[in-house]
């Protein structure tokens, strides 16, 4: 399980839908579900490759496991 931080523009690569606020998880995989578009969750995923989520993504991903909930990391 990845830790979570609150979302941090400065964490992703510029020019990226995350540095700009956008959902990656959403942005990345559209059959993901419905965006609530802003980026609330700064994460790195499964690749090591960090990620920006919306308050849907967090909700799913800390339900699968994939991250820790938000407030909880190192
Ligand atoms: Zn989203």
């Amino acid at each position: 399980m990845n830790d979570s931080y609150p979302y941090d523009p400065d964490l992703h690569e510029s020019g990226t839908p995350a540095a700009a606020g956008r959902c990656s998880y959403h942005d990345d995989r559209p059959d993901r579900g419905a965006c609530t578009g802003e980026a609330v969750v700064s994460f790195e995923d499964a690749d090591g490759r960090w990620q920006a989520g919306c308050t849907a993504a967090l909700e799913q991903l800390v339900e699968n496991g994939a991250i820790a909930p938000l407030g909880q990391g190192a």
